[in-house]
């Protein structure tokens, strides 16, 4: 794993000052445009929740949507969208949270999941865990989130310690 891990670190382009100065934003575009990376990243997170009898793949707009769908297909599972505001045709149930100014909702069709569904949430990274936490607490409304994976974690902003514990929480590379 150290050395898959290794690969696909050195494929995640830093990009400093973006989208605004003293950000070091995490570019995973390069490590998508690697089909070797791409797929070792894939493989490596479904490998660590492959015996946890995953029903259904819950991805994050819009980078958990990258992830999200391989995963799916190597799972033989099938993808439930976690969406912006506003972009399901049906009635959604949503969940809401802050965000450095103001607030922001994700939503999920209400009738896409049941309680016994075991989910495994799928976003690109880990930074503050605000994200993250509003996710788990919606797919808890419906269902069961077993997991969460990312690509990258960004531990020095303590996103993991805002998850409850009985959600496992995975990230590939961490900085
Ligand atoms: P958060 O809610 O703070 O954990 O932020 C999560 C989302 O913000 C992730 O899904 C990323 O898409 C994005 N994000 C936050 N910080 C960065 C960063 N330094 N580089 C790239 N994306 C980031």
């Amino acid at each position: 794993m150290e050395e898959k891990i290794k690969k696909i670190r050195s494929m995640i382009r830093d990009v400093p000052d973006f989208p605004k100065k003293g950000i070091l934003f995490k570019d995973i575009t390069t490590a998508l445009l690697d089909a070797q990376t791409l797929k070792l990243s894939v493989d490596c997170i479904y490998d660590v929740f492959k015996d946890k009898k995953i029903d259904y793949i819950a991805g994050i707009e819009s980078r958990g949507f990258i992830y999200g769908m391989p995963l799916a297909y190597k799972f033989n599972c099938g993808f439930v969208p976690i969406r912006k505001p506003n972009k399901l045709p049906c009635e959604v149930i949503s969940e809401e949270y802050d965000l450095e100014y103001g607030k922001d909702r994700i939503e999920i069709h209400k009738d896409a999941l049941k309680k016994t569904d075991r989910i495994l949430i799928v976003d690109d990274l880990l930074a503050t865990g605000g994200t993250a936490l509003a996710a788990i607490n919606l797919i808890k409304k419906v269902a069961n989130p077993v997991g969460i994976s990312f690509v990258i974690e960004l531990e020095n902003l303590g996103g993991r310690q805002k998850l409850p514990q009985d959600v496992e929480v995975f990230s590939l590379v961490k900085y």
